[in-house]
């Protein structure tokens, strides 16, 4: 069974001090594929944009970003679960991009 992981979108999304032309760059860079679908547990919608998310049932409150469709990404009042825990990148260079 794979670890259920539950994400809760910021407002606004955070200044970058990586290289990385924009934060969809960024993942795309540490994942090495394309962001093609919103990754709520449930969505299929293709029209995706890099949101910042915190996971709120874990102490540590780094910051990731991950694809999420326009009405996922606007849900900073809530917390639902993604597909997948690996889909989750690190917003620190020495943590994501810059790290491989
Ligand atoms: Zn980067
Ligand atoms: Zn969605």
């Amino acid at each position: 069974m794979p670890t259920t992981i539950f994400i809760q979108p910021l407002p606004g999304n955070k200044s970058s001090r990586c290289q990385c032309p924009s934060w969809m760059a960024h993942w795309e860079k540490c994942k090495g594929i394309k962001a093609i679908v919103c990754q709520e547990f449930h969505c299929k919608n293709q029209d995706v944009l890099a949101a910042h998310v915190i996971k709120p049932m874990y102490s540590t409150k780094k910051t990731f970003v991950i694809p999420l469709c326009r009405e996922h990404r606007a849900h900073t009042h809530d917390v639902f679960q993604i597909k997948a825990k690996g889909f989750l990148i690190n917003i620190e260079p020495e943590e994501s991009c810059e790290a491989v």
